[in-house]
């Protein structure tokens, strides 16, 4: 039960709660008993002085027996709980109305007799009850001078021995007997109160605890939709711990989830790249195994044509192995493009340029058509011409000897974008959108030399840019690539 939270705060409110009631149940007894004594006191404060003027007690030394007797029946009659001794002036009890084995003490102190008459002290002053060595008790004196001489003191305890304190009086009283039961009937709902108001408050919390488990034990992988309180308002400590929960579960989610399709991408990858190394490998092995069993058969153009082959496949597998290494390296988390201000326009004029012979060579048409304003942009001018590299070259790749190349630069919404359109074969719909994956290759067009990494390459590098890149295209008829990056 003191496991939980809620035990532990039941357990702190009832210790609290138990303390306080206790504590001032014992403040309330003990300033009712001060203030019970100090009105006694004060409200016969001249008794034992009007008795001690009444009559002559004491007459050289000698107790007047007579006058004795009447001063303890008259306080017998008016009130039976007052009890009355005579003392000489050192304060020894010598006269008294009470059975002997009652009588405990011999003498009494005068301390707080001399302090009482003084009348300094404004709080009740005890003097020792000689009916009991260790108890104290509210009382009235008054000195018996005979002559100016000090000769004793009539000695009046106040409550009598009829009166153990406010004890007593809470067992007689109902006023006092009903004022601690309220007080503990108070406390008694107090900590009524405090369960239920902590059963209520922890229940969200238990509920929060439940959603946590069930995402633990869904393996990180499943999360209900989190509703705590009934009430529109949300908004307390309780309310906010659940939302961010339920945010970092959906962010965990979706982290796990990319984590796995990264993974599977990259398992696909190491197939695909050992494919692709292994194909241009094993050609390259063929010829020169072939030129060294045959060297003497094989004449110079035999020879030549061996050699030609086998330098284009390494011409094949240094591309795979840059644009590997290039994807690697775009991926790095540490990599930031280097960002720059310059002019796109010029940019796509220069690259398309370089493409100019390549173009003539299948008797293609490459046009460009720029920007009305030099169309500022803030990016990395090494990545960007890669990208248009990739287009360009995939451009002219995938489109037959007569067609058209177009490259456009267009400006809206802050916006500036590239459009590279080719007249040439088109892709399957089915492959729209698989052909920014890794090695992912058109099937139709397997034939054409590539590798199936360029497009990844320019996703991604559009991507650090914070722009995007889309394809539109009809089989047979052309395709269209866009990307856009902010403007300046
Ligand atoms: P590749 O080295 O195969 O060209 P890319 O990543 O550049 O690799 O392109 C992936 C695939 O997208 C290509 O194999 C091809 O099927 C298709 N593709 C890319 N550009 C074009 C284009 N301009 N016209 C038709 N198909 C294209």
């Amino acid at each position: 039960m003191f496991k939980s939270l809620y035990g532990k705060l039941v357990a702190i409110l009832l210790v609290l709660i138990l303390a306080l009631g206790i504590f001032f149940i014992w403040l309330s007894l003990f300033t009712t008993e001060s203030y019970f004594r100090e009105v006694n006191q004060r409200l016969n404060h001249d008794l034992a002085d009007h008795l001690a003027s009444e009559w002559e007690l004491l007459r050289g030394g000698e107790v007047n027996t007579d006058h004795l007797k009447e001063v303890f029946h008259t306080l017998m009659i008016a009130n039976p709980s007052i009890e009355c001794y005579l003392l000489d002036s050192e304060g020894n009890i010598i006269a008294y109305d009470a059975p002997d084995e009652k009588i405990k003490r011999e003498s009494v102190s005068l301390e707080p007799i001399n302090d009482f008459l003084d009348g300094e002290k404004s709080t009740a002053i005890v003097g020792d009850d000689p009916r009991d060595v260790n108890r104290k008790k509210v009382f009235s004196v008054s000195p018996i001078e005979v002559d100016g001489q000090r000769e004793g003191y009539l000695y009046v305890i106040l409550g009598g021995e009829d009166y153990e304190g406010v004890a007593d009086l809470i067992g007689d009283s109902y006023t006092m007997s009903l004022s601690v039961w309220v007080a503990l009937g108070s406390v008694a709902v107090a900590l009524l109160v405090g369960v239920i108001a902590f059963s209520m408050l922890t229940s969200r919390l238990r509920k929060l605890t439940d959603a946590v488990n069930a995402f633990k034990r869904s393996d990180f992988s499943n999360i209900d939709p989190l509703r705590l309180s009934e009430s529109e308002e949300r908004g307390d400590e309780i309310d906010q711990l659940a939302d961010v929960f339920q945010g970092m579960a959906g962010r965990i989610i979706n982290h796990i989830e990319e984590l796995k399709r990264i993974d599977s991408e990259r398992r696909e990858m190491v197939g695909s790249v050992s494919h692709d190394l292994r194909a241009p490998l094993t050609t390259l092995q063929g010829h020169l195994e072939t030129m060294l069993v045959k060297e003497q058969q094989l004449d110079a153009e035999e020879r030549h044509n061996f050699l030609t082959a086998s330098i284009a496949g390494c011409r094949r597998l240094n591309r795979l192995v840059e644009s590997l290494f290039e994807l690697a390296k775009l991926d790095s988390y540490s990599f930031t493009p280097q960002l720059e201000d310059f002019s796109l326009d010029e940019l796509t004029h220069d690259v398309a340029q370089k493409y100019d012979l390549a173009a003539k060579d299948k008797e293609i048409t490459l046009t460009v058509t720029g920007c009305e304003e030099p169309c500022l942009v803030k990016a990395d001018i090494g990545l960007i011409e890669r990208v248009l590299d990739n287009l360009i070259s995939n451009a002219i790749k995938y489109t037959d000897s007569g067609g058209r190349v177009a490259l456009s630069l267009n400006e809206n919404d802050g916006r500036v974008q590239v459009a590279v359109e080719d007249t040439g074969v088109g892709i399957p719909a089915e492959d729209l959108s698989r052909i920014f994956e890794r090695f992912y290759r058109s099937p139709g067009s397997i034939s054409a030399e590539g590798s199936g990494l360029g497009l990844a390459i320019a996703r991604r590098i559009v991507e650090l840019h914070d722009g995007e890149i889309n394809v539109s295209s009809k089989p047979g008829q052309g395709s269209t690539f866009e990307f856009y990056l902010p403007k300046v």
